[in-house]
């Protein structure tokens, strides 16, 4: 099959424009105003150094007494101005930092639910809900530290260097003859934090691959005593990460103290070459000291976000890989869809017919290789054969879980490809072996089958399954919830909630994979009753475990390799002595001997 190639643009620009573009702008409006809070907060950091000059020159040099509350009430202001500003973006950022975040949500389960079957064949669980969990949480750090360096750091070092600059501009441009210096490593810091993260995210995923294995089957962990084998798995992968998060952490904890180190020289270089003037010149130019004061508050105001600058780009670069495996999903375009000129599906009789049909899972073995079957309306058909015969595949293939490789399927000589996915699943009813119950009440469990049914119409669709009586006994009736996959439910009565579900749906054709697992002989019966009663009417693909149901099909086809190698009936096929002779004799000779059905 061929598997649809993402072209995804990976640079940091491209991904930061479409980040911006996609994720931002239905909240411009928040954005404008918190980067308004940003300039409004910016400027009052460059007010306090400025304000520095004034103190020291007018108060503290000139001892001027006039100038005392004016000032006091600047300062005041200049601080309650910052507070406010900072508080509005912290709410506005947080807000946008959120929506951002939920909307990819929105967005990247809408997709998964449009995908085909098949992608989740290929992507692993525990990977996909980590795209889910982690790499949106990610992606929000991102944003919003994008947002506060792009608009408040970046504002403050401008206002900053500003004032510096008009204070001592001799003094401005040997401080920063410094900075430049920092550039080299620190964007270095920045690959390499991308590269780490985006392998630390993978093995998150693998992580929760592996727990939700672990954990579903740990009756299988434990019958097998593989517990040892689990735990090491989940040892090793705990070590890798632990390795992978702390090499991170290395690199950006790295950022920080080369800012540090930086701002130290310069300082020092300010403080000598500053100090020298203030003291040689103190007597020529005595509002020399207030300059200086203003500049190195300027200077030490600027530290903090300048080393924010400088670790943006560290942590852009870790939200930027994340953004860019969401987008991946995002951008997978389902296998199998609707084509634009689809009509209704129509179902008259019912009848289903496979045409020279050929399907591959891999694009290397074949699982179906040439089937031709016809399933007159209303008649059962079972299929027999080996296990890995294809048997599961035509049941996957009607209700396009994946499309034929070759061929066609015709329901009432409409192509399946031709007609809209959801009027052909609404004609189709589905009873697999692994029954999937969700963690609901048993009402909800059987309203599956048909969204918005009535009371009335889930408890008789639960008589026809034979299953009321056991749901009365339930503690709740049908409130009961049946636990994370109905697993306080027996074997026989899960069947007959999944009976009951196809009950409801009342779709004329029902497809049937009986479980294999034996059943006592009293469950056993009431399955037995309720299938009778499901198939009734309805055109019936069965893959048959139980002698009874193949007794009584209307035609059985024998599978084998891909193949329908023999068809009749149960008689018939018997005196063929083929295959199905074989089958009769190893799989359901036994059955008939203790007289079942
Ligand atoms: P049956 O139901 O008769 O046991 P299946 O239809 O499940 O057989 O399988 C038919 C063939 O397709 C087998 O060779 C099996 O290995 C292969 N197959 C089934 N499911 C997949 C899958 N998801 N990916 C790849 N190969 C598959």
């Amino acid at each position: 099959m061929s598997k649809q190639k993402i072209s995804l643009d990976h640079s940091t620009v491209a991904l930061m424009r479409r980040l911006l573009k996609e994720g931002m702008r239905p909240y411009l409006g928040m954005v404008i105003a918190a980067i308004a809070c940003m300039a409004v907060s910016a400027g009052s950091t460059a007010m306090y150094a400025w304000l520095m000059d004034p103190i020291i020159n007018k108060i503290f040099v000139a001892r001027k007494a006039e100038y005392l509350w004016p000032l006091a009430i600047t300062i005041i202001t200049t601080f309650a101005a910052k507070a406010l500003a900072d508080y509005g973006e912290a709410v506005l950022l947080s807000r946008v930092g959120l929506r951002v975040i939920s909307d990819m949500q929105h967005r990247l389960f809408s997709r998964l639910m449009a995908l085909d079957v098949a992608f989740f064949g290929i992507n692993q669980t525990g990977k996909l809900m980590s795209r889910m969990t982690n790499d949106v949480v990610a992606m929000r750090f991102a944003v919003s530290n994008a947002l506060t360096g792009a608009g408040k750091d970046a504002s403050s070092v401008l206002f900053l260097v500003g004032l510096m600059f008009y204070q001592d501009w001799v003094l401005s441009s040997l401080t920063f003859f410094v900075f430049p210096l920092a550039i080299l490593p620190i964007s270095r810091l920045g690959k390499r934090m991308r590269k780490v993260t985006a392998n630390t995210q993978e093995q998150y995923g693998l992580l929760s691959t592996y727990l939700n294995q672990a954990i579903q089957g740990i009756r299988v962990v434990k019958a097998y005593g593989m517990e040892e084998y689990e735990k090491r798995k989940v040892h090793d992968l705990v070590e890798t990460l632990h390795e992978l998060t702390y090499r991170a952490a290395r690199v950006r904890s790295a950022s920080s103290p080369i800012m540090e180190m930086l701002g130290g020289i310069a300082i020092t270089v300010v403080i000598v070459y500053g100090g020298t003037q203030v003291i040689a010149l103190a007597d020529a130019d005595p509002n020399r000291a207030g300059a200086f004061f203003s500049f190195i508050t300027a200077l030490m105001l600027a530290y903090k976000p300048l080393k924010a600058l400088a670790s943006l780009n560290t942590n852009l670069q870790e939200g930027l890989a994340a953004a860019a495996r969401c987008f991946e999903i995002i951008d997978t375009e389902p296998a199998i869809k609707d084509r634009p000129d689809a009509t209704d599906l129509v179902v008259r009789e019912g009848n289903v017919r496979l045409e020279g049909v050929f399907f591959t899972y891999d694009g290397a073995k074949s699982a179906l290789d040439g089937v031709d079957l016809e399933v007159p309306g209303g008649k059962t058909v079972a299929l027999v054969g080996p296990s890995g015969a294809g048997k599961t595949t035509i049941l996957n293939l009607l209700p396009r879980f994946h499309d034929v490789t070759d061929g066609r399927i015709l329901v009432d000589g409409q192509d399946i490809r031709m007609v809209g996915m959801d009027s052909l699943r609404a004609k189709i009813a589905l009873v697999s072996q692994d029954i999937v119950l969700f963690d609901d009440s048993i009402r909800a469990n059987i309203a599956y089958g048909r969204f918005g049914a009535t009371d009335e119409e889930i408890e008789a669709a639960a008589k026809a399954a034979a299953a009321h009586d056991f749901i009365l006994s339930l503690p709740d009736g049908y409130d009961t919830v049946v636990g994370e996959r109905g697993l306080n439910l027996s074997g026989g009565q899960r069947q007959r909630l999944a009976i009951a579900r196809a009950m409801l749906k009342n779709a004329p054709i029902l497809l049937l994979d009986e479980a294999t697992s034996a059943l006592d002989t009293e469950s056993e019966r009431q399955v037995q009753v309720a299938l009778e009663h499901l198939m009734k009417g309805r055109t019936t693909i069965v893959i048959a475990h139980r002698l009874s149901t193949v007794v009584n099909a209307d035609i059985i086809h024998v599978m084998d390799r891909g193949r329908v190698v023999e068809s009749g009936d149960h008689n018939a096929l018997l005196a063929q002595g083929g295959l199905y002779a074989r089958l009769y004799a190893l799989q359901f000779a036994e059955e008939n001997s203790g007289g079942t059905p």
